[in-house]
């Protein structure tokens, strides 16, 4: 399984926290202070391919 690494949004702890992949856009405590914050989503991948293949048609037009 994949993991993410996560840094810690607690000022007083700053850990690396690593969750899983599928733990994305969902909320993870902290197992050092206990604080419960949200994974981010991933930037480069994802349903993005889906508007790219649309704007590709488009310009073929030309
Ligand atoms: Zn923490």
């Amino acid at each position: 399984m994949k993991v993410i690494h996560l840094r810690c949004a607690s000022l007083g702890c700053r850990e690396l926290l690593a969750v899983a992949t599928d733990s994305r856009g969902k909320l993870v405590t902290c197992k050092f202070c206990k604080r419960v914050m949200r994974v981010p989503l991933e930037k480069d991948k994802g349903p993005a391919s889906a508007s790219t293949s649309a704007a590709t048609a488009d310009t073929t037009k030309e």
